[in-house]
């Protein structure tokens, strides 16, 4: 190919001096075009202590997985070279402009992986995109850890404490959100009260005070309660509206049955209907003959 197919392909890489692309390797049967990359300088800074100019000691073969381009399943590769240091004595690798070190995915096609697994679920997106699913789990933990520990709690102070079943089988976890900012704040496996422990801890690791939490909205687990009273000492407990309405319906319908049960009579003179069918319509609310 000709060198203008190289430059092409340096602009589009987004690759600066002095990291060009050298070679481009079309494969059309395996659906595949491969870069080969290379850094054309004879001195690097040292990547460890900053000392410029130092020799290039020797060079180290890598590749990785880019966007595809087109059709293509894109690859780059590239000898690194690594920095033997008259300032600090270390031999260090050169960091890449296109990849996190030691991934083997370019930040664009890690950047793909990720947003594809905000819709999809990580086997899915791993399918798509055609790597293993392990490889992107290993992404998306090491995301969510960077994001994790840039995470700001010092401000919350109502939270919401539930709990909800994973893989439809009685595994459970909780979840705590922040109702102010309606976000989710912290998941862990169980629902016994240790998991405010653990919350408790957590919100301390982010810039938060568990005793500055004024709120907590729960259901009526007796297990939350205990949780709340051990680990966030200054929360006053309100009950999740859904489930006191719940409650109060499943009341509300033992009492409508029992009554039936043993007093239809009474019940039927009392809202003063005749028949066994308007006496039904009426309790559930609606008006007689709508049926
Ligand atoms: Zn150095």
């Amino acid at each position: 190919m000709s060198t203008q197919i190289e430059a092409l392909f340096t602009t589009a890489l987004g690759l600066q001096p002095p990291w060009h692309v050298a070679k481009v390797e079309l494969n059309t049967g395996k659906r595949r075009i491969d870069f080969e990359v290379e850094h054309t300088g004879k001195r690097a800074a040292c990547p460890a202590c900053g000392v410029e100019h130092q020799l290039i000691h020797d060079r180290v073969r890598r590749s990785w997985r880019h966007l595809d381009f087109f059709q293509f399943e894109a690859w780059l590769h590239a000898e690194i070279p690594r920095v033997q240091c008259t300032g600090c004595g270390k031999t260090t690798q050169l960091p890449v402009p296109w990849a996190r070190e030691g991934s083997g995915f370019t930040l664009l096609f890690e950047a793909l992986g990720l947003s594809l697994c905000r819709e999809l679920p990580v086997r899915q997106a791993a399918n798509q995109m055609r790597v293993a699913a392990k490889r992107l789990w290993r992404r998306v933990r090491h995301y969510v850890e960077v994001a994790r520990a840039k995470d700001d709690m010092s401000g919350v102070r109502h939270v919401g404490i539930d709990e909800t079943s994973v893989k439809r089988g009685h595994q459970y976890i909780t979840v705590v959100h922040d109702l102010e900012a309606r976000r989710l704040l912290f998941a862990c496996p169980g629902r016994d009260h240790q998991t405010l422990k653990a919350f408790a801890d957590d919100l301390r690791a982010h810039g938060g005070d568990p005793a500055t939490i004024e709120h907590a909205c729960i259901d009526m687990s007796a297990a939350y309660a205990k949780g709340i009273g051990q680990s966030l000492p200054n929360a006053q407990i309100s009950y999740d509206r859904f489930h006191v309405v719940a409650l109060a319906n499943a009341a509300m319908d033992a009492v409508r049955r029992e009554e039936m049960r043993t007093s239809a009579a009474a019940v039927r003179e009392a809202v003063g209907a005749h028949s066994k069918k308007t006496l039904r319509q009426l309790l559930w609310g609606m008006p007689p003959g709508s049926e």
